[in-house]
C-alpha cells in the first residue's frame, strides 16, 4: 500500500493553489502547538459548503482527495466553500487516529469544542451559515465505499441513494451493511435504533445520536448549529490508494450536483 505523502507536502499543495484564488492560510489552535490549514474558495455572497478531511490521522487519502477535487477545479462555482483540508495534522504526521494528546478529533465537537482542533472550527466558523457540510473519512474495516446520512426526525433520505449509485457507476465497490459491521458507535441499548442500514448508507437518527455521543462528530455539530445535510463519506483503507481518492472525488461532486 503506497505510504502517506508527509503533511508537509500536502501544506504546500494548498498554498500552490492561490493563484486559482484559492485562499489559503493557518488557523491557530488555542492550547496546542500546531496550526490548522484552511482555505476559502468563491465568492462569499453565495450559499456555503463547508469541507473537511483528516479528522482521522490514519486516513491519508481522504485530505488528499480533498486537494485534487479543489485542485482540478471539481467544486461547483453555485457554492462558497470553506475548507478544512487536514483537520488533524497531528495525528496525520503521527499515522494515528487520535490527535497528539490522544483525542479523537471527531469526538470533540461537543459544546465549544473540547480539542484544539475542534474549538478552531468553531471559532473560524462564528456566525457562518452553510447549506452543507461534507466530511471525508475512511475505514478500516470496509472493502466498499459507504456515506452516513443523519436524518432530522421527519426527514426521508435525499443525498445518501444517488450517492451511491453514482459511487456504483463509476465501479467503485459500495459496502454492504449489516448489523455485524463496527460503526464505532458507543455501546448501548439505543445505538440500534440509532442507524437504518441500506447498502452503502447508513441513515442516523439525528435525535437518537445527539443523545447516544457524548462527543459529537463535527457532521451533528453542524446540523446542531442548522446546517441542513451533512454527510460523511467513508472509502475502504485496504483499496488501492488512487482508488479511493477518485472515490470521494464521486461523492463530493455528486453530492453538491443534488443541492
Ligand atoms: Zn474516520
Amino acid at each position: 500500500m503506497r505510504e502517506a505523502p508527509p503533511y508537509d507536502d500536502l501544506a504546500a499543495a494548498w498554498r500552490a493553489l492561490r493563484p486559482l484564488g484559492v485562499r489559503v492560510r493557518e488557523v491557530a489552535c488555542v492550547g496546542a502547538p500546531r496550526t490548522l490549514l484552511f482555505a476559502e474558495l468563491g465568492n462569499a455572497a453565495a450559499p456555503m459548503v463547508s469541507l473537511s478531511a483528516g479528522v482521522h490521522g490514519d486516513e491519508p487519502a481522504a485530505p488528499w482527495a480533498l486537494l485534487s477535487i479543489v485542485r482540478d477545479g471539481l467544486l461547483d462555482s453555485r457554492f462558497a466553500y470553506r475548507i478544512w483540508p487536514c483537520l488533524n495534522p497531528s495525528g496525520y504526521v503521527a499515522g494515528t487516529r487520535a490527535n497528539a494528546e490522544g483525542e479523537d478529533v471527531n469526538r470533540s465537537f461537543s459544546r465549544g469544542g473540547t480539542t484544539p482542533e475542534a474549538r478552531a472550527v468553531f471559532t473560524a466558523n462564528r456566525d457562518r451559515r452553510f447549506v452543507m457540510a461534507l466530511d471525508l473519512h475512511e475505514d478500516f474495516e470496509a472493502d466498499g465505499c459507504y456515506v452516513y446520512e443523519p436524518l432530522r426526525p421527519g426527514f426521508v433520505p435525499y443525498f445518501s441513494g444517488p450517492i451511491v449509485t453514482a459511487l456504483e457507476d463509476a465501479g467503485f465497490p459500495v459496502q454492504e451493511l449489516s448489523d455485524k459491521f463496527d460503526l464505532g458507535a458507543p455501546p448501548g441499548s439505543e445505538v440500534a435504533e440509532m442507524y437504518r442500514l441500506e447498502r452503502g448508507t447508513v441513515l442516523v437518527d439525528y435525535e437518537v445520536e445527539m443523545r447516544v455521543f457524548e462527543g459529537l462528530p463535527s457532521s451533528l455539530a453542524f446540523m446542531y448549529r442548522g446546517t441542513p445535510a451533512a454527510l460523511t463519506f467513508e472509502t475502504p483503507r485496504p483499496r488501492p490508494w488512487d482508488e479511493r481518492v477518485a472515490a470521494h472525488r464521486v461523492a463530493v461532486t455528486t453530492a453538491l450536483s443534488l443541492l
